[in-house]
């Protein structure tokens, strides 16, 4: 429940997805893969949670376990209230028709010998709604929310523009009219051009169609326009959340920070020194004790590589890190003023950067 008291669409508690590493004949189980590793959030009705971090970090895990499309190993998912993993088979595809994912590749998501309107009445059928009239006025809908024409049913998806295949996969999805869609990577296939259309499409529809959206993505200048929160993942866990305005003025955890320096800006006020991050992400299979980020954080301690950092919540803005913790409380929880000193000690440290504001 949010501090308004109002229940979430959709409230994920120390989410667990975990893979089983098999060896010799006779396949043994001898470790396992953490990609997701107690992930919590929610995100209330008609909102998107912004969900970034480096390639491997575990954010596709996260979208896909919610809709069980990946088998999650641990923790709870409530959509509208109801735990998602104790649905059966039936109950979860009359829940997977209010939850729709959309993917990254939208022509691999499309079946090429399928045309469009029969790509676009597959779910309908599934879910047995309505005749063939009203399925093909349901399908027309939706096509043309997308700025398709009615011209492209009965085509077939490799006549189409990526931008266009992507309107398809999204028409698709709202045929079933969901409230949530997870958005894994939506416009990163796409070329530079037609990403813009495409957000924008995405977030008018959430407008005039009360959608609900988990927006995944490592495009961090497009996560902060279309997200109301957004949460920074790396190695299988959350290390900073917070709404997108107070992540993208005060970050304070250093990968926070590193990733953001990294954002081409035009605002010289929005500047920040590049902070270049050494070293590999280590395997999820064997995560770093302590810390995760301890191996190539330039503020790491000896504290980091023995314990779990502590969780630290103000005003909604929710970090897990030794150091950050302790500015909050020497800066009497001024997080401004925290964030601005963190930035520096770290760009400090980290001598490549020194004097690059690009
Ligand atoms: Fe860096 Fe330590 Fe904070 Fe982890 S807990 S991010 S290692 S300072």
């Amino acid at each position: 429940m949010s501090a308004s008291g109002a229940v979430p669409l959709v409230d994920v508690e120390k989410l667990q997805t975990h893979f089983p590493v098999r060896k010799g004949l006779l396949r043994h189980v001898v470790g396992a893969v953490q990609a997701v590793d107690g992930v919590s959030f929610s995100i209330q009705k008609g909102q998107t949670l912004g969900l970034v971090g480096e390639s491997g970090c575990g954010k596709t895990t996260v979208g896909r376990s919610i809709l069980r499309l990946i088998e999650p190993t641990g923790g709870s998912v409530r959509f509208g209230g109801t735990d998602v993993r104790v649905q059966n088979g039936a109950q979860l595809r009359g829940m997977r028709r209010r939850m729709q994912i959309i993917f990254q590749d939208p022509y691999g998501s499309l079946n090429p010998r399928m045309t469009v309107r029969t790509i676009l009445e597959e779910g309908l059928l599934i879910h047995r709604i309505g005749n063939a009239a009203e399925r093909l006025a349901t399908v027309s809908r939706a096509l043309e929310r997308t700025g398709m024409s009615l011209g492209s049913l009965d085509r077939y998806p490799h006549e189409f523009s990526g931008g266009q295949r992507q309107r398809i996969a999204i028409a698709r999805a709202l045929v079933l009219e969901p409230e949530f869609l997870v958005l894994d990577e939506p416009i990163s296939a796409l070329d530079v051009s037609i990403q813009a259309q495409v957000v924008n499409l995405l977030v008018e529809l959430r407008e005039q169609c009360g959608l609900t959206y988990l927006f995944i993505s490592h495009d961090l200048s497009v996560v902060e326009h279309v997200s109301d929160h957004v949460a920074v993942m790396y190695l299988g866990r959350i290390v900073e959340r917070a709404s997108a305005s107070q992540l993208y003025r005060e970050p304070l955890h250093p990968y926070t920070l590193a990733l953001f320096s990294a954002v081409p800006t035009i605002d010289p006020a929005k500047r920040r020194r590049r902070i270049v991050l050494t070293g590999d992400v280590p395997s999820p299979s064997r995560p770093p004790k302590g810390c995760r980020f301890h191996p190539r954080c330039p503020l790491a301690e000896q504290v980091c590589r023995e314990l779990d950092p502590p969780e630290v919540c103000l005003d909604g803005h929710l970090v897990h890190c030794h150091v950050a913790a302790r500015e909050i409380e020497r800066t009497g929880g001024d997080v401004r003023a925290a964030s601005a000193n963190l930035a520096e000690k770290v760009a400090s440290l980290v001598t490549e950067s020194v004097g690059d504001t690009r």
